[in-house]
């Protein structure tokens, strides 16, 4: 009752909510506005600020400090972006709107189970206007599964507390099968003359992936360590671009979030914190992208020609990749589904 009192329904978030946008950025827009040397240093600044916590964490968890202080850094600059709202009056409104109300509606009653168990200080409760919760932006599901009391105060406290936020990000990777030791990508290069349409998400093992000419992007050949692994081959900008071997870990930083682009930038801030490079291969930026209704386009005709895209929503997903590389195929292209 008292987490609810006073609240009415908010048209802010109602109209964030039904907001749609007219394009997806481009994988390498995406990639170069986030991987920046703001948020470098400020990985790096905190990393050498709290590195005992961090440590600790890490040796608990398996997940090194690096990935965690990258999922932090995207969820909430490390904790220095703003939160807006009040997690219960954002879940309201979500619940009241009624898109999505029996999902919202569990959100909230997780809410007031935090408060009723003591976890959480309901003076504290703020989100962004999803409804999601602190600096590792959990919804509050997740926080009753998930969140941790790392200083054992209490209080399992994601909005302050760096070491119990550091602790949190470390335990969802974990739980959700974080393999310690494993690398989360490797970059590639591929052998001229290459089938690009063995990048559609098949699993094979790095030393497949050699048989078949695909070696690191440096030269020489793969860790003996990792030739067992099991890996697909990703191309985040099609056959013009980076090549990528996926393994394992990177399908579990999508668990937090999920998107290809956003575990590669998770990825790709965790090596820039250590000092190591990012892609070597370009991304070919004079493709361009397409807009919404463009995309609705090319699904249409692509099913006109009976190439299976899907009920056309717009959107470029699985389904549309397929038939993009079945009508590749058919016109001797490289078939990379871009
Ligand atoms: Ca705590």
């Amino acid at each position: 009752g008292r987490l609810l009192s006073g609240i009415t329904p908010d048209p802010r978030i109602v109209e964030l909510d039904q907001r749609q946008p007219e394009f997806v950025s481009p994988v390498w827009d995406y990639v170069t506005n986030r991987v920046t040397a703001n948020r470098i240093d400020g990985g790096r600044n905190l990393k050498a600020a709290i590195n005992p916590t961090l440590e600790a964490v890490q040796a608990r968890y398996g997940v090194p400090s690096g990935i965690i202080l990258g999922v932090w850094g995207l969820e909430s600059n490390y904790g220095e972006a703003a939160l807006n709202y009040s997690a219960a009056a954002a879940l309201a409104t979500l619940a009241h709107e009624g898109r999505r109300r029996a999902q919202f509606e569990g959100y909230l009653l997780a809410l007031a189970e935090m408060v009723e168990r003591g976890l959480a200080d309901p003076a504290q409760l703020r989100s962004s206007w999803a409804g999601a919760l602190g600096q590792p932006q959990f919804m509050p599901d997740v926080y009753l599964t998930t969140a941790v009391d790392f200083d054992n105060d209490g209080r399992r406290d994601i909005w302050n507390n760096r070491g119990d936020v550091a602790a949190s990000i470390a335990h969802y990777l974990s739980d959700r099968g974080w393999r310690a030791n494993e690398p989360v990508f490797e970059e590639a290069r591929l052998p001229s003359g290459f089938d690009y349409a063995l990048a559609d998400g098949t699993l094979r093992t790095v030393a497949d992936w050699a048989e078949r000419g695909v070696a690191p992007i440096g030269g020489g050949a793969w860790p003996e360590a990792h030739l067992g692994l099991q890996a697909q081959l990703f191309l985040p900008a099609g056959a013009q671009g980076p090549a990528l071997l996926l393994h394992h870990n990177f399908g579990v930083i999508r668990r937090y979030n999920n998107s290809d682009r956003y575990a590669l930038v998770v990825a790709l801030l965790a090596r820039a914190f250590d000092g190591r490079e990012g892609l070597v291969q370009s991304w070919p930026r004079q493709l361009g992208s397409l807009t919404r209704e463009q995309i609705l386009e090319l699904q249409t005709l692509l099913n006109g020609l009976g190439y299976q895209a899907g009920e056309p929503d717009g959107l470029f997903g699985s389904r549309t990749r397929t038939a993009v590389r079945g009508f590749q195929t058919s016109q001797n292209l490289a078939a990379d589904g871009f």
